[in-house]
């Protein structure tokens, strides 16, 4: 791979400019390079995205052994290399249209000139900004149980949260874990109600009313939880083996939010076909509104997929407007 960080040799103008470098942007990149689109990958942390950062992948197809995340994220580098894209470290600071051009404000004034841009930076899941929590984060500390819930087979786990994912993701994890704490903040959830009936009746479940984390804590991974209960005024200490944070998520959506209709939550206005509400701009994996809410690998390299092939099309029959003075 290109040096990542060298960016001397950064053309002005591309096909195709794809923002991100997880498995949305990534896959996106290898239908572009493939299809002979000029293409270029701005990633403002390191290329993989989130899954580089996620330990170990045991539900992403064609690994029958799983296969640890870094691993991964450089196999979806190397391949998209092989088909002539460059990936190179960048920001996206403001997104413009003019004349059908996309231009794309990355760091240092400088200004990048696309027929079409993928838009796939992601989504965060929020975090509790508790001692603890970064230091054990793959080590007991989780934002993710389809991906880490299969290595608590008859242990203790926590849940923080009291909405959706927190309850939807509690009651999977009692398929492994012998015991579950539900954590939350207040006395009601927020979760629907048939997901809430199903973990009153689920008696693996133990939940923990209006508490919060105070700190996660443990040797070399996580061991117990300091809680503290607002009502009582109390704090205690809770025996886990890992704690799983489902607090939301937000998308980092700012230097769009002038251009493209986002939602509540910022996330971008998109369905299924990744269209955005400007032609030529596209929205993929974890970055747009998804009703199922199901943000997988799986489901982030579909988006880049659908989103590269209908770019493809775009630029093809792409045509400059030009504005008479
Ligand atoms: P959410 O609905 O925003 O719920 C977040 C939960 O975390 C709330 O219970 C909130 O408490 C709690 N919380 C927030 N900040 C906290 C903090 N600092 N400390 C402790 N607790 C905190 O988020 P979500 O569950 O990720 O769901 C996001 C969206 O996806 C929702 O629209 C949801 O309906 C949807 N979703 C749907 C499904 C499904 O239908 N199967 C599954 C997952 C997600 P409060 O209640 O006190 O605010």
């Amino acid at each position: 791979m290109e040096d990542f960080f060298n960016l001397d040799n950064l053309k002005e103008k591309y096909d195709l400019v794809i923002i991100g470098a997880g498995p949305a942007g990534l896959t996106a990149a290898i239908y572009a390079g493939r299809d002979l689109l000029n293409t270029l990958v701005l990633e403002k942390n390191f290329p993989g995205g989130q899954v580089s950062s996620t330990e170990f992948i045991e539900n992403y197809p064609g690994f029958p052994k799983g296969i640890t995340g870094s691993e991964l994220g450089n196999l979806f580098c190397e391949q998209a290399v092989r088909f002539g894209v460059q990936i190179k470290y960048g920001q996206c600071k403001k997104l413009e249209v003019k004349n059908n051009y996309k231009y794309i404000y990355i760091e240092n004034d400088r200004l990048i000139k696309a027929k079409a841009v993928i838009i796939a930076g992601g989504s965060q899941p929020k975090h509790l900004g508790v001692p603890g929590e970064e230091k054990f984060y793959g080590r007991g500390v989780s934002f993710c149980a389809t991906c880490d819930g299969a290595f608590y087979k008859n242990k203790t786990v926590a849940v923080v949260g009291g909405g959706d994912a927190a309850i939807q993701e509690g009651t999977y994890l009692t398929r492994f874990a012998e015991r579950v704490y539900i954590i939350h903040r207040r006395d009601a959830l927020r979760a629907s109600k048939g997901l809430q009936e199903k973990a009153f009746k689920n008696n693996k479940i133990t939940f923990i009313w209006n508490s919060v984390v105070k700190e996660i804590a443990g040797e070399n991974k996580v061991e117990q939880l300091t809680l503290y209960d607002k009502v009582k005024d109390k704090q205690s200490n809770l025996d886990v083996d890992g704690v799983f944070i489902y607090i939301g998520r937000f998308a980092e959506t700012e230097a769009y939010k002038d251009l493209l209709e986002l939602d509540d939550e910022g996330f971008i206005n998109a369905d299924e076909s990744t269209k955005t509400n400007i032609e030529g701009i596209y929205a993929a994996g974890d970055i747009r509104v998804r009703k199922s809410n199901i943000n997988q690998i799986v489901t982030a390299t579909a988006d880049g997929a659908v989103s590269a092939k209908l770019a493809e099309n775009y630029i093809d029959d792409f045509s400059e407007i030009t504005v008479k003075k």
